[in-house]
């Protein structure tokens, strides 16, 4: 029962060049076959590649298939990128989205393009969110203690994200309320040039927003580098903005190293923000990650002792 690819989607021989046009339409892949999976429409695209709803054909189901951008595909990182994704398929966890298939599939270029295949997750980022419902403080810290809880237990498997940021934390619609569901755990890792362990230099794809000191000056990369972005997280969900807006990327990447995040008492007088809270997050943003919480359990003890001495 197997179908040629070629015979019912665009021929694959202009798929990998569309891959790689940046003005490309979005929905140009839209019926080529990667793998057993079919590509119905794109999702989103970031600095990893192009993401896309897609159906196994054989089954049916839905899932989220990320081409992995050709700059990123050399064949060494191909490889590694093979082999670990064991590791991430084994990240199974009620707030992460879950890592199903991985593959590459000749899209008729000079080289094998990777793919990821994922949990599709219909929901939108955690600031996002937070912008269009406006929760109360206490849903708020709800949901961060979802995303806490994944990191935790990823650090418990030796897995570093190294890029979070709201694009990589969903909120969906589950049956007891919104829930939380982290994306690209470990991806960072896996597309870096080096993905040899835990505390390794690196030269990983990084957000400035979201950016340790300790990324920006390509020191050492530890769980503590997560506990920073989920400061620099909380502190925009808190306050509605980013502790450093500037206006590029440099500025941004300077501001982490150099600069005091503004006082979120200051910035958002009106939320009202214990100053218990305040200092958690400072705590998650120092500077020195010997001075950041020790680990996401650590933060996450802090949280839920600033939430029971307020009543949330
Ligand atoms: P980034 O995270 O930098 O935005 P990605 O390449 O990881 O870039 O993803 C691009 C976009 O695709 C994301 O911002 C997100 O909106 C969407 N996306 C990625 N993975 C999924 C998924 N599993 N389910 C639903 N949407 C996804
Ligand atoms: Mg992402």
């Amino acid at each position: 029962d197997e179908v040629p690819a070629i015979l019912d989607g665009p021929p694959a021989w202009d798929a990998h060049a569309l891959l790689d046009d940046a003005i490309a339409e979005a929905d140009d892949l839209a019926g080529v076959h990667v793998g057993p999976y079919r590509l119905v429409r794109e999702l989103g695209r970031g600095g990893q590649g192009r993401v896309f709803l897609a159906e196994r054909d054989d089954v049916g189901t839905q899932v989220a298939l990320k081409l992995v951008h050709g700059a990123l595909a050399a064949p060494e990182v191909v490889g590694r990128f093979l082999t670990e994704r064991r590791v991430l398929a084994g990240l199974v966890h009620p707030h992460i989205a879950r890592l199903l298939d991985a593959g590459t599939a000749d899209l008729g270029g000079l080289s094998p393009t990777p793919y990821l295949v994922m949990e599709a997750v219909e929901g939108r980022s955690i600031t996002a969110h937070v912008a269009e419902t406006r929760p109360p403080l206490d849903e708020r810290l709800r949901l961060f203690g979802q995303v806490c809880e994944a990191v935790a237990f990823a650090h418990g498997r030796l897995v570093v994200h190294r890029d979070l940021k709201p694009s990589n934390i969903l909120v969906e619609d589950g049956p007891e309320g919104p829930r939380v569901k982290l994306l690209d755990f470990g991806i960072a890792k896996l597309l870096s040039d080096d993905a040899e362990g835990l505390t390794r230099t690196g030269q990983s794809p990084l957000t400035p927003e979201y950016a340790a000191p300790e990324q920006v000056l390509s020191g050492p990369v530890t769980v503590t580098t997560d506990v920073y972005a989920l400061g620099v997280i909380l502190y925009e969900m808190l306050a509605g903005q980013v502790p450093f807006d500037r206006a590029n990327s440099v500025n941004i990447l300077m501001a982490h190293v150099h600069e005091e995040a503004p006082r979120l008492s200051e910035v958002a007088p009106e939320a009202r923000i214990e100053p218990a809270i305040e200092e958690v997050v400072a705590k998650a943003m120092a500077k020195n990650p010997d001075e950041r919480f020790e680990s996401m359990d650590a933060m996450l003890v802090a949280l839920k002792r600033v939430a029971s001495a307020n009543g949330l």
